[in-house]
């Protein structure tokens, strides 16, 4: 079977939207709003000639936000469990917020291999976000833009070592 890696992260981020560039269909929703993605998605993507299958982790957006944690726990922990490498994502724009912090301490004692992903990197405006996402513990973030295709070879040689 093909390798597995799952993009997880809180919503918002970009997750879809990768999922979407990697994927070659558009098989995930994205919206300006995040509530649109209900469900977890699958497919096999691709990435400069590696080949994979895709989980882009969703369903949760529409919860209200005293319960969010909880629930993108759940959903994060089975998509982790499968994978053989996560990418974890984070808004480099918006920086690092407490939930972001918090799914980082189950990942590190998860036992998968995570890439973690500072989306939303294009321009000067993500730099801070870059900088703070250092102090999550999951090495150096790559800098990434999925909206615009930016770091794709980086991000390339950072999955390489697992799939
Ligand atoms: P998800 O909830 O994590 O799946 O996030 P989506 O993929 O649905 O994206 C949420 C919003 O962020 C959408 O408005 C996207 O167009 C936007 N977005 C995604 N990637 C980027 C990026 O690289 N840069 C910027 N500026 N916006 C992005
Ligand atoms: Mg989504």
């Amino acid at each position: 079977r093909l390798p597995t890696i799952a993009i997880i992260g809180r919503p918002n981020v970009g997750k879809s939207t990768l999922f979407n560039r990697l994927v070659g269909k558009r098989l995930a929703l994205v919206d300006d709003q995040p509530g649109v993605t209900r469900d977890r998605r699958e497919g096999d993507g691709e990435l400069l000639g590696l080949r994979f299958r895709l989980i882009d982790t969703a369903g949760f957006e529409d919860e209200d936000a005293a319960s969010l944690p909880g629930r993108m726990r759940v959903q994060t922990e089975a998509a982790v469990r499968e994978a053989d490498v996560a990418l974890f994502m984070i808004d480099a724009r918006a920086g690092v917020t407490p939930l972001d912090e918090e799914v980082a301490r189950w990942l590190r004692t998860s036992g998968t291999p995570i890439v973690l992903l500072a989306n939303k990197a294009e321009g000067r405006a993500a730099e801070p976000g870059i900088h703070e996402a250092m102090a999550l513990g999951l090495g150096d973030p790559v800098p990434f833009s999925a909206e615009h295709g930016e770091g794709i070879v980086d991000l390339f040689e950072a999955l390489r070592p697992f799939i």
